[in-house]
């Protein structure tokens, strides 16, 4: 069943109100294992409303639209609607009565415009809406559905969850299974070639894949009318096909961070950690406290920016940083290895390098990040330019980092 979701407001269209009922209905479509096909946001005026429901009814299946249906002259869904369905409106007295009487219960003086709420699009079954005026509708046209909500949260969640939810899950209620794949060190376009062939083609499976600076997570969704079980049969399915071709760039199978899974690592090891940073500022150590239960295991961080500050508190020569420069491996080499000595950590993770967005010289470009890796067995170190503004490098870097120690303590590589 093609479900669409329209969402009528002109404020929705500006940068100040966003659509929280479509995200709203989407969850609670979600919890019932329906996907919409499309989410459309239309202005109160003009003719966005009616084609856009011409369009969702010539796909067939179901639309929910939520607002419009005030008492004021621009509020046109009603109109849209029937204008859409080529039907008229008819003015209901039992509309009209329920009105009146929430006027009467309140002491609010009933005005010439709530008039209009008592108009419904012929045909319509009328749903209640015992915490406003404007009766949501339930229309069903060749098969096709359309249910009118009305705009504020409140109301629609109450009438949504009351009067639509119910029929809704007679519909069809299936069960829906998710999976999420954590990967890091591929780019999208590396992670979409390895995949090749892998997205589903049953429209009971949906793959999606988002890319952020340093990570690329799928998510899969199967849904099944069967049972729960079937659903997870048919996620598992595809996420071991999907794990088998990402190998060791998968680092987690829920939402966790890299930081998270590292320090899961030390602890399980009983070995300690240190970081010695410089363009990352800190922010590898402050991702690794991000997760309880770091002080077992991160014993310390040096924010060393300045030569000053390496030469003082990491024991980095100066005749060192003058020969090969504060951006290399040498350095973070040194860097790493001052950081495990004087914290007495097994590991010690060391980042330099260039975030922009000045700086860059041909030899050392913006983005270009010096990492080591200070352990039991030596040295490791890497060599890597990242893209993007001064934040991505920047995480980019740490995550890098993380995932060196995260492969070392792994066994991979
Ligand atoms: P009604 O059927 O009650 O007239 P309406 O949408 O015509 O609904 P509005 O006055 O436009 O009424 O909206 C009422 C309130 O609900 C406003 O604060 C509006 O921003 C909010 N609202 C409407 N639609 C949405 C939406 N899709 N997401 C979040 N808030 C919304
Ligand atoms: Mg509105």
């Amino acid at each position: 069943m093609n479900i669409e979701i329209i969402a009528v407001g002109t404020e929705l269209l500006g940068s100040r109100f966003a659509d929280t009922n479509s995200v709203w209905l989407t969850e609670r479509l979600e919890d019932l294992g329906l996907q919409p096909i499309r989410r459309t946001i239309v202005g109160d005026q003009g003719p966005g409303l009616e084609t856009s429901l011409r369009l969702a009814l010539s796909s067939g299946g179901l639309v929910l639209v939520g607002g419009g249906l005030g008492p004021t002259g621009d509020d046109k869904t009603r109109e849209a609607t029937a204008a859409a369905l080529n039907r008229g409106l008819v003015f209901r007295e039992d509309v009209m009565a329920a009105i009146e009487e929430r006027f009467r219960r309140f002491g609010w003086p009933l005005t010439e415009p709530n008039r209009r709420q008592a108009w419904v699009v012929e045909g319509a079954e009328v749903l209640a809406n015992p915490l406003g005026t404007a009766p949501g509708q339930w229309l069903e046209a060749e098969g096709r559905t359309i249910i009118l909500l009305p705009g504020p949260p409140h109301e629609l969640k109450g009438m949504f969850q009351a009067q639509v939810l119910p029929r809704l899950a007679r519909l069809g209620r299936r069960h829906l299974a998710r999976r999420l794949i954590r990967t890091t060190g591929l780019g999208e376009s590396a992670v979409e070639a390895r995949i090749e062939g892998l997205y589903p083609d049953d429209p009971d499976r949906i793959l999606t894949v988002l890319a952020s600076p340093g990570r690329v997570d799928l998510r899969i969704a199967a849904s099944s009318s069967v049972s729960p079980e079937r659903a997870g049969a048919l996620a598992d399915e595809l996420t071991s096909r999907l794990k088998a071709r990402l190998g060791s760039a998968v680092y987690a199978e829920s939402e966790i961070e890299l930081g998270e899974v590292v320090i899961g690592l030390l602890r399980r090891d009983g070995t300690t950690l240190s970081v010695a940073e410089s363009c990352t500022g800190g922010l590898v150590s402050h991702r690794l406290t991000d997760v309880p239960g770091s002080s077992l295991v991160f014993l310390g961080g040096y924010v060393a920016y300045a030569d000053a500050a390496k030469v003082r508190d990491l024991g980095i020569a100066p005749s060192l940083l003058e020969s090969r420069g504060a951006v290399s491996q040498e350095v973070v080499e040194a860097m790493a290895s001052g950081a495990r000595l004087r914290t007495g950590s097994d590991w010690a993770l060391a980042l330099s390098g260039i975030a922009g967005p000045g700086g860059g010289t041909p030899e050392k470009p913006v983005g270009l990040v010096h990492i080591a890796l200070a352990g039991p067995a030596g040295l490791i170190a890497e060599r890597h330019v990242f893209s993007g503004r001064r934040e991505a490098v920047k995480f980019q870097a740490g995550q890098r980092a993380l995932d060196l120690l995260r492969r070392r303590l792994s066994g991979l590589d």
